[in-house]
């Protein structure tokens, strides 16, 4: 049997694009509609299996510190994988992708990563189609996969965490 391995997958975008709720909803089924800001950057672990092999799966949240070089080095450091989020309704937190992509290459270096659309449930409420996401992903020429979400429906949320975590997994 081989030996466990460990992941740091780091969850990245701007505040109120739903990084906290992601990883409730993926760690422990659980959503909560009341706002609370992330105190304290914090991590779960969650052990899957992936490609037949165990893994622990330790996701880090920002610490309600989304400002731009505020994320002290202990976030980044070591990390395998990065989830980028932005909120499919705030136009806003999609332009300010490129520079979260920018910051993690430069403190983790050149690492896998997703993009996330996140609140796929406020359909009406949409600012950013799919395809201007996909569009992004392309221009960013490593192959970043892109996947839609809803934490508060549960929908999504599991295969983009698997994605990244096996891509994440072949670099080991
Ligand atoms: P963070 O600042 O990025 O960690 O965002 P939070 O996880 O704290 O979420 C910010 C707000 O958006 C909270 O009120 C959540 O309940 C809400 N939220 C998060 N994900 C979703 C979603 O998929 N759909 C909807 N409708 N609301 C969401
Ligand atoms: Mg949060």
């Amino acid at each position: 049997m081989s030996k466990k391995q460990l992941l740091k997958i780091i969850i990245l975008g701007d505040s109120g694009v739903g990084k906290t709720s992601l990883m409730h909803q993926y760690v422990s089924k659980k959503f909560d509609n009341r706002y609370k800001a992330t105190i304290g950057a914090d991590f779960l672990t969650k052990d899957v299996e992936i490609d037949g092999q165990s893994v622990a799966l330790q996701i880090w949240d920002t610490a309600g510190q989304e400002r731009f070089q505020a994320l002290g080095s202990a976030f980044y450091r070591g990390a395998d994988a990065c989830i980028l989020v932005f909120d499919v309704t705030q136009q806003e937190s999609f332009a300010h992708l490129t520079s979260w992509m920018q910051e993690f290459n430069i403190q983790a270096g050149k690492r896998d990563c997703v993009l996330i659309g996140n609140k796929t449930d406020l359909e009406d409420k949409r600012q950013v189609s799919s395809k201007v996401a996909q569009q992004w992903c392309q221009k960013n020429d490593d192959g970043i996969k892109y996947f839609e979400t809803s934490a508060k429906e549960n929908s999504g949320v599991e295969e983009a965490f698997i994605c990244v975590a096996q891509a994440a997994l072949k670099k080991k």
